[in-house]
């Protein structure tokens, strides 16, 4: 009896992982992270930002290609709001384009704005909760079979790792 109640007990873990990876969510990519840090929803209270990070996040600035402290993280976890702590990529989106700036071929579902920049030429991305300012997504690079990069200034993003 125990051995058959350990066997169910596997198995739901197993179906309830399965049913996360497929249909992602803000909520569900929060919870299963094991991200301690609560979404921010009222602007009032923000994580402050430094001179540095309001010039990316606020102003839409662009950190300096190859500085970027998250570049080159291969760990597992999740990317989040640095201003209001939003979950918006997970890691095994993430890959290496060579453009000196974190990139990723897909979002964590609904965490991210796209708003074509006024001249047309490319398109901005912003978290979709507080509308900081995170970089612009390219589509039909072939990358990956997404065909998308978001590239994305580590200066926007903090990285929470995977509790295992
Ligand atoms: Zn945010």
């Amino acid at each position: 009896m125990k051995i058959t109640n350990c066997f169910l007990c596997c198995m739901l873990v197993v179906l309830a992982a399965c049913g996360q990876k497929k249909s992602p969510t803000v909520t569900a990519a929060y919870d299963s992270s094991g991200v301690s840090r609560n979404v921010i929803t009222d602007p009032s209270k923000w994580n402050k930002l430094t001179p540095e990070e309001s010039a990316v996040i606020v102003r839409k600035g662009t950190e300096y290609p190859g500085t970027g402290d998250l570049l080159s993280n291969t760990q597992k976890g999740t990317y989040i709001c640095k201003r209001c702590n939003a979950p918006l990529y997970r890691s095994d989106s993430k890959f290496d384009a060579h453009c000196g700036w974190p990139a990723f071929d897909d979002e964590i579902a609904g965490a991210v704005k796209r708003i074509p920049d006024p001249d047309g030429e490319r398109t901005e991305i912003e978290c979709a909760n507080c509308g900081a300012h995170l970089g612009h997504v390219f589509l039909g690079e072939g990358f990956t079979k997404k065909n998308t990069r978001h590239c994305v200034n580590s200066t926007s993003m903090l990285f929470v790792p995977d509790k295992n």
